[in-house]
Protein backbone atom coordinates (compact mmCIF):
# COMPACT_ATOMS: atom_id res chain seq x y z
CA UNK A 1 0.00 0.00 0.00
CA UNK A 2 1.20 3.32 -0.21
CA UNK A 3 -0.28 7.10 -1.48
CA UNK A 4 0.21 9.99 -3.43
CA UNK A 5 0.21 13.62 -2.39
CA UNK A 6 -0.32 16.45 -5.05
CA UNK A 7 -0.11 20.03 -3.81
CA UNK A 8 -1.27 22.66 -5.60
CA UNK A 9 0.11 25.99 -4.59
CA UNK A 10 -2.28 28.67 -5.36
CA UNK A 11 -4.84 30.56 -2.52
CA UNK A 12 -6.26 33.77 -3.61
CA UNK A 13 -5.88 34.63 0.09
CA UNK A 14 -3.67 33.76 2.65
CA UNK A 15 -4.70 33.35 5.82
CA UNK A 16 -3.54 34.56 9.06
CA UNK A 17 -2.47 31.40 10.50
CA UNK A 18 -1.20 29.41 7.30
CA UNK A 19 2.43 28.35 7.23
CA UNK A 20 1.70 25.82 4.38
CA UNK A 21 3.40 27.00 0.98
CA UNK A 22 0.89 28.97 -1.36
CA UNK A 23 0.73 31.92 -3.53
CA UNK A 24 -1.89 34.34 -4.86
CA UNK A 25 0.06 35.05 -7.96
CA UNK A 26 -1.13 33.20 -10.72
CA UNK A 27 1.84 34.15 -12.79
CA UNK A 28 3.12 30.00 -13.33
CA UNK A 29 -0.48 28.68 -12.96
CA UNK A 30 -0.24 27.94 -17.14
CA UNK A 31 2.91 25.73 -16.38
CA UNK A 32 2.04 23.92 -12.88
CA UNK A 33 -0.44 21.14 -14.45
CA UNK A 34 2.29 20.23 -17.65
CA UNK A 35 4.96 20.26 -14.17
CA UNK A 36 2.83 18.08 -11.79
CA UNK A 37 2.53 16.02 -15.10
CA UNK A 38 6.43 15.76 -15.86
CA UNK A 39 7.13 15.01 -12.13
CA UNK A 40 4.78 12.16 -12.27
CA UNK A 41 7.43 10.90 -15.14
CA UNK A 42 9.86 12.05 -13.36
CA UNK A 43 8.96 9.78 -10.32
CA UNK A 44 7.30 6.82 -11.55
CA UNK A 45 9.73 4.37 -10.02
CA UNK A 46 9.96 6.12 -6.47
CA UNK A 47 7.10 3.62 -4.63
CA UNK A 48 7.38 -0.08 -5.31
CA UNK A 49 3.51 -0.38 -3.53
CA UNK A 50 0.64 -0.61 -5.25
CA UNK A 51 -1.49 3.39 -4.60
CA UNK A 52 -4.42 3.31 -2.89
CA UNK A 53 -4.77 6.83 -1.89
CA UNK A 54 -4.36 9.94 -3.79
CA UNK A 55 -4.92 13.25 -2.17
CA UNK A 56 -4.89 16.95 -3.86
CA UNK A 57 -4.06 19.10 -1.39
CA UNK A 58 -2.45 22.25 -0.91
CA UNK A 59 -3.04 25.33 -1.48
CA UNK A 60 -6.49 25.11 -3.05
CA UNK A 61 -6.96 22.03 -4.93
CA UNK A 62 -10.69 23.19 -5.97
CA UNK A 63 -9.02 25.49 -8.54
CA UNK A 64 -8.11 22.67 -11.12
CA UNK A 65 -10.92 22.59 -13.84
CA UNK A 66 -12.20 18.78 -13.51
CA UNK A 67 -9.98 18.73 -17.03
CA UNK A 68 -6.88 19.22 -15.24
CA UNK A 69 -7.67 16.83 -12.42
CA UNK A 70 -8.38 13.95 -14.54
CA UNK A 71 -5.42 14.51 -16.63
CA UNK A 72 -3.31 14.15 -13.48
CA UNK A 73 -5.30 11.31 -12.50
CA UNK A 74 -4.62 9.50 -16.30
CA UNK A 75 -1.03 10.21 -15.52
CA UNK A 76 -1.43 8.47 -12.20
CA UNK A 77 -2.75 5.42 -13.64
CA UNK A 78 -0.35 5.18 -16.48
CA UNK A 79 2.85 5.33 -14.10
CA UNK A 80 2.03 3.63 -11.21
CA UNK A 81 -0.07 0.52 -10.05
CA UNK A 82 -3.40 1.71 -8.57
CA UNK A 83 -5.46 -1.13 -6.79
CA UNK A 84 -9.18 -0.73 -8.30
CA UNK A 85 -11.04 1.72 -5.52
CA UNK A 86 -8.31 3.75 -4.61
CA UNK A 87 -9.70 6.88 -1.84
CA UNK A 88 -9.09 9.97 -3.82
CA UNK A 89 -9.77 13.07 -1.97
CA UNK A 90 -9.88 16.67 -2.85
CA UNK A 91 -9.47 19.77 -0.44
CA UNK A 92 -11.73 22.46 -1.58
CA UNK A 93 -12.56 25.50 -0.08
CA UNK A 94 -16.06 26.64 0.46
CA UNK A 95 -16.00 29.73 -1.79
CA UNK A 96 -15.45 27.73 -4.94
CA UNK A 97 -18.03 25.20 -4.56
CA UNK A 98 -20.89 25.90 -6.83
CA UNK A 99 -23.25 23.89 -8.95
CA UNK A 100 -20.73 23.90 -11.82
CA UNK A 101 -17.67 23.06 -9.90
CA UNK A 102 -20.00 19.92 -8.21
CA UNK A 103 -20.98 19.04 -11.58
CA UNK A 104 -16.96 19.06 -12.93
CA UNK A 105 -15.95 17.19 -9.72
CA UNK A 106 -18.87 14.38 -10.39
CA UNK A 107 -16.81 14.21 -13.84
CA UNK A 108 -13.96 12.71 -12.41
CA UNK A 109 -12.98 9.92 -10.02
CA UNK A 110 -12.41 12.60 -7.13
CA UNK A 111 -14.55 9.83 -4.43
CA UNK A 112 -13.92 12.38 -1.22
CA UNK A 113 -13.89 16.05 -0.57
CA UNK A 114 -12.24 17.26 2.46
CA UNK A 115 -14.05 20.86 2.82
CA UNK A 116 -12.24 24.07 4.67
CA UNK A 117 -14.92 25.01 6.63
CA UNK A 118 -12.96 26.16 10.05
CA UNK A 119 -16.42 27.82 11.85
CA UNK A 120 -19.27 28.45 10.47
CA UNK A 121 -19.46 31.70 12.44
CA UNK A 122 -18.74 34.97 10.66
CA UNK A 123 -16.58 36.54 13.55
CA UNK A 124 -14.22 33.25 13.44
CA UNK A 125 -13.84 33.55 9.94
CA UNK A 126 -12.40 37.03 9.74
CA UNK A 127 -10.09 36.54 12.74
CA UNK A 128 -8.66 33.89 10.64
CA UNK A 129 -9.08 35.70 7.24
CA UNK A 130 -10.33 33.34 5.28
CA UNK A 131 -12.04 33.93 2.58
CA UNK A 132 -15.24 32.50 2.24
CA UNK A 133 -18.58 34.15 4.11
CA UNK A 134 -20.15 31.59 6.87
CA UNK A 135 -23.35 31.00 4.66
CA UNK A 136 -21.26 29.13 2.09
CA UNK A 137 -20.21 26.36 4.15
CA UNK A 138 -23.63 24.84 4.79
CA UNK A 139 -24.81 25.88 0.97
CA UNK A 140 -21.17 23.81 -0.65
CA UNK A 141 -21.44 20.71 1.47
CA UNK A 142 -25.48 20.34 0.68
CA UNK A 143 -24.04 20.99 -2.63
CA UNK A 144 -21.32 18.13 -2.79
CA UNK A 145 -23.93 15.51 -0.69
CA UNK A 146 -26.49 16.47 -3.15
CA UNK A 147 -25.01 15.41 -6.28
CA UNK A 148 -23.58 12.42 -4.59
CA UNK A 149 -20.60 12.72 -2.27
CA UNK A 150 -21.47 11.18 1.23
CA UNK A 151 -17.67 10.36 2.11
CA UNK A 152 -16.88 13.73 3.39
CA UNK A 153 -14.49 15.67 5.69
CA UNK A 154 -14.85 18.71 7.04
CA UNK A 155 -12.15 20.91 9.09
CA UNK A 156 -12.97 22.84 12.01
CA UNK A 157 -10.31 25.16 13.95
CA UNK A 158 -11.06 25.35 17.72
CA UNK A 159 -9.17 27.79 20.71
CA UNK A 160 -9.84 31.13 18.16
CA UNK A 161 -10.25 34.17 20.59
CA UNK A 162 -13.45 35.18 18.85
CA UNK A 163 -15.04 31.21 19.20
CA UNK A 164 -16.94 30.96 22.61
CA UNK A 165 -18.06 28.34 23.69
CA UNK A 166 -21.52 28.38 22.66
CA UNK A 167 -20.22 28.72 19.50
CA UNK A 168 -17.97 26.05 19.37
CA UNK A 169 -20.55 23.53 20.42
CA UNK A 170 -22.63 24.85 17.72
CA UNK A 171 -19.81 24.48 15.46
CA UNK A 172 -19.71 20.64 16.43
CA UNK A 173 -23.53 20.25 16.46
CA UNK A 174 -23.73 21.80 12.85
CA UNK A 175 -21.11 18.64 11.54
CA UNK A 176 -23.55 16.02 13.07
CA UNK A 177 -26.98 17.77 11.87
CA UNK A 178 -25.61 18.52 8.50
CA UNK A 179 -24.57 14.47 8.18
CA UNK A 180 -20.38 14.56 7.86
CA UNK A 181 -19.56 11.34 8.24
CA UNK A 182 -15.28 12.55 8.97
CA UNK A 183 -14.25 15.69 10.96
CA UNK A 184 -10.73 16.96 11.40
CA UNK A 185 -10.34 19.40 13.99
CA UNK A 186 -7.04 21.11 14.60
CA UNK A 187 -6.19 23.53 17.63
CA UNK A 188 -5.36 27.25 16.43
CA UNK A 189 -1.61 27.60 16.43
CA UNK A 190 0.42 30.74 16.01
CA UNK A 191 3.20 29.79 13.70
CA UNK A 192 6.39 31.32 13.40
CA UNK A 193 6.34 34.16 10.47
CA UNK A 194 2.81 34.13 9.89
CA UNK A 195 0.71 37.13 9.49
CA UNK A 196 -1.18 35.38 12.92
CA UNK A 197 2.07 36.02 14.87
CA UNK A 198 2.16 39.50 13.74
CA UNK A 199 -0.89 40.54 14.52
CA UNK A 200 -0.99 39.44 17.80
CA UNK A 201 2.97 40.73 18.34
CA UNK A 202 1.06 44.36 16.96
CA UNK A 203 -2.01 43.59 19.40
CA UNK A 204 -4.13 43.78 16.44
CA UNK A 205 -5.91 40.48 16.64
CA UNK A 206 -6.03 38.84 20.65
CA UNK A 207 -3.65 36.47 21.30
CA UNK A 208 -4.67 32.32 21.83
CA UNK A 209 -4.96 31.16 25.16
CA UNK A 210 -3.98 27.15 25.45
CA UNK A 211 -6.44 27.23 28.67
CA UNK A 212 -9.41 28.25 26.17
CA UNK A 213 -7.95 25.43 23.75
CA UNK A 214 -8.02 22.52 26.24
CA UNK A 215 -11.60 23.48 27.03
CA UNK A 216 -12.62 23.03 23.32
CA UNK A 217 -10.39 20.14 23.22
CA UNK A 218 -11.81 18.26 25.81
CA UNK A 219 -15.49 19.18 24.96
CA UNK A 220 -14.32 17.71 21.25
CA UNK A 221 -13.44 14.28 22.59
CA UNK A 222 -16.33 13.98 24.54
CA UNK A 223 -18.85 15.12 22.32
CA UNK A 224 -17.59 13.51 18.73
CA UNK A 225 -17.55 10.35 21.03
CA UNK A 226 -21.59 11.01 22.00
CA UNK A 227 -22.63 11.33 18.60
CA UNK A 228 -20.97 7.52 17.66
CA UNK A 229 -17.54 8.87 16.17
CA UNK A 230 -14.14 7.39 16.74
CA UNK A 231 -11.28 9.33 17.65
CA UNK A 232 -8.62 7.31 15.37
CA UNK A 233 -5.95 10.25 15.60
CA UNK A 234 -5.11 13.27 18.15
CA UNK A 235 -7.07 15.98 15.31
CA UNK A 236 -9.13 13.17 13.54
CA UNK A 237 -12.81 11.53 13.97
CA UNK A 238 -15.05 9.32 12.15
CA UNK A 239 -18.31 7.10 11.70
CA UNK A 240 -17.41 3.72 11.42
CA UNK A 241 -15.53 2.83 7.86
CA UNK A 242 -15.13 6.58 7.10
CA UNK A 243 -11.83 6.64 8.28
CA UNK A 244 -9.48 8.29 5.78
CA UNK A 245 -6.64 5.66 4.31
CA UNK A 246 -5.28 8.77 2.96
CA UNK A 247 -4.63 10.54 6.56
CA UNK A 248 -3.81 7.24 8.36
CA UNK A 249 -1.12 6.16 5.84
CA UNK A 250 1.06 8.89 7.21
CA UNK A 251 0.84 7.31 10.87
CA UNK A 252 1.52 4.14 10.20
CA UNK A 253 4.91 4.33 8.55
CA UNK A 254 2.90 3.68 4.82
CA UNK A 255 5.15 5.19 2.34
CA UNK A 256 3.94 7.94 -0.07
CA UNK A 257 5.56 10.21 -3.02
CA UNK A 258 4.55 14.01 -2.98
CA UNK A 259 4.24 16.29 -6.13
CA UNK A 260 4.48 19.47 -6.50
CA UNK A 261 6.09 22.63 -4.76
CA UNK A 262 6.92 21.61 -1.19
CA UNK A 263 5.67 18.33 -1.53
CA UNK A 264 7.04 15.81 1.18
CA UNK A 265 8.06 12.17 0.08
CA UNK A 266 8.80 9.20 2.45
CA UNK A 267 9.84 5.47 1.22
CA UNK A 268 10.57 4.23 4.75
CA UNK A 269 14.33 4.72 4.43
CA UNK A 270 14.06 8.00 3.51
CA UNK A 271 12.31 11.41 3.51
CA UNK A 272 12.61 14.11 0.34
CA UNK A 273 10.66 17.57 0.15
CA UNK A 274 10.37 19.33 -2.84
CA UNK A 275 11.49 23.38 -2.69
CA UNK A 276 8.95 25.53 -1.61
CA UNK A 277 8.82 27.88 -4.47
CA UNK A 278 7.16 27.50 -7.79
CA UNK A 279 8.81 29.57 -9.92
CA UNK A 280 12.31 27.24 -9.26
CA UNK A 281 10.20 24.14 -9.02
CA UNK A 282 8.53 24.38 -12.74
CA UNK A 283 11.97 25.81 -14.02
CA UNK A 284 13.81 22.59 -12.70
CA UNK A 285 11.26 20.34 -13.70
CA UNK A 286 11.40 21.70 -17.29
CA UNK A 287 14.93 20.48 -17.16
CA UNK A 288 13.74 17.00 -16.27
CA UNK A 289 14.94 17.30 -13.02
CA UNK A 290 13.04 17.71 -9.36
CA UNK A 291 14.30 19.71 -6.94
CA UNK A 292 14.02 17.99 -3.88
CA UNK A 293 16.42 17.79 -0.74
CA UNK A 294 16.64 14.49 1.33
CA UNK A 295 16.81 13.18 4.42
CA UNK A 296 18.15 9.50 5.08
CA UNK A 297 16.66 8.47 7.99
CA UNK A 298 18.96 7.04 10.82
CA UNK A 299 17.51 3.94 12.85
CA UNK A 300 17.11 6.39 15.96
CA UNK A 301 15.21 8.71 13.47
CA UNK A 302 12.76 5.61 12.45
CA UNK A 303 12.59 5.07 15.83
CA UNK A 304 11.39 8.45 17.42
CA UNK A 305 8.96 8.73 13.90
CA UNK A 306 7.25 5.53 14.86
CA UNK A 307 6.78 6.71 18.16
CA UNK A 308 4.91 9.96 17.55
CA UNK A 309 2.92 8.77 14.99
CA UNK A 310 1.72 5.50 16.30
CA UNK A 311 0.81 7.85 19.73
CA UNK A 312 -1.13 10.14 18.03
CA UNK A 313 -3.34 7.09 17.60
CA UNK A 314 -6.53 5.50 19.44
CA UNK A 315 -4.30 2.41 18.64
CA UNK A 316 -1.32 3.58 20.06
CA UNK A 317 2.06 1.37 20.73
CA UNK A 318 1.48 -2.41 20.06
CA UNK A 319 4.46 -4.12 22.12
CA UNK A 320 4.77 -7.16 19.53
CA UNK A 321 5.13 -4.01 16.83
CA UNK A 322 7.66 -2.68 18.70
CA UNK A 323 9.48 -6.06 19.18
CA UNK A 324 9.44 -6.71 15.58
CA UNK A 325 10.92 -3.46 14.38
CA UNK A 326 12.91 -2.53 16.80
CA UNK A 327 16.06 -3.07 19.17
CA UNK A 328 16.34 -4.91 22.13
CA UNK A 329 18.56 -1.61 23.28
CA UNK A 330 15.45 0.73 22.09
CA UNK A 331 13.12 -1.21 23.32
CA UNK A 332 14.86 -1.45 26.80
CA UNK A 333 14.79 2.55 26.42
CA UNK A 334 11.23 2.79 25.31
CA UNK A 335 10.15 0.27 28.93
CA UNK A 336 12.17 2.33 31.22
CA UNK A 337 10.10 5.57 30.10
CA UNK A 338 7.12 3.56 29.90
CA UNK A 339 7.69 2.71 34.13
CA UNK A 340 7.38 6.35 34.80
CA UNK A 341 3.67 6.08 33.46
CA UNK A 342 2.47 3.13 35.42
CA UNK A 343 0.03 5.62 37.47
CA UNK A 344 -0.43 8.05 35.37
CA UNK A 345 -3.93 9.02 34.05
CA UNK A 346 -2.27 10.50 30.88
CA UNK A 347 -1.77 6.69 29.25
CA UNK A 348 -3.77 3.48 29.00
CA UNK A 349 -1.01 0.91 29.52
CA UNK A 350 -2.67 -2.65 28.51
CA UNK A 351 -0.89 -6.06 27.93
CA UNK A 352 -0.62 -5.44 24.22
CA UNK A 353 -0.06 -1.83 24.00
CA UNK A 354 -0.35 2.01 25.45
CA UNK A 355 -1.91 4.84 24.22
CA UNK A 356 -2.53 8.08 25.14
CA UNK A 357 -6.13 9.08 27.15
CA UNK A 358 -8.29 11.52 26.30
CA UNK A 359 -6.05 13.59 28.95
CA UNK A 360 -3.11 12.60 27.60
CA UNK A 361 -3.78 13.50 23.69
CA UNK A 362 -3.87 17.28 25.12
CA UNK A 363 0.13 16.53 25.85
CA UNK A 364 0.37 13.80 22.91
CA UNK A 365 3.87 16.17 21.71
CA UNK A 366 5.31 16.26 24.82
CA UNK A 367 4.86 12.82 25.93
CA UNK A 368 6.36 11.36 22.93
CA UNK A 369 9.29 13.23 23.07
CA UNK A 370 9.74 11.85 26.60
CA UNK A 371 9.96 8.60 24.99
CA UNK A 372 12.21 9.71 22.20
CA UNK A 373 16.13 8.39 21.55
CA UNK A 374 19.26 10.66 20.25
CA UNK A 375 21.93 9.82 18.04
S1 LIG B 1 -6.80 28.22 2.06
FE1 LIG B 1 -5.54 26.71 3.20
S2 LIG B 1 -3.54 26.69 2.18
FE2 LIG B 1 -4.64 28.55 1.49
S3 LIG B 1 -3.94 30.18 2.84
FE3 LIG B 1 -5.81 29.34 3.74
S4 LIG B 1 -5.12 27.71 5.16
FE4 LIG B 1 -3.38 28.21 3.81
Amino acid sequence: MAGIYIHIPFCKKKCHYCNFYSTPSVKHRDKMVPALLEELNLQKNYLDETIDSIYFGGGTPSLLSGDEINRILDRIQHNFAVSPQPEITLEANPDDINLAKVKELRSTTINRVSLGVQSFFTADLLYLNRLHAASQSEYAIKSLQDSGYSNMSIDLIYGIPTLDMASWKENLLKTIQLDIPHLSAYALTVEPNTNLQVLIQKRKLADVSDNHSAQQFRYLMQFMRDNNFEHYEVSNFCLPTFQSKHNASYWSGIPYLGIGPSAHSYDTKSRQWNCSNLAEYVEKIDSHKVPFTKELLSPVNIYNEYIMTALRTNKGINFAELARLFSENQRSDFNNILSKYQDSPLLTISADSVSLTDEGFLFADRISSEFFLSD
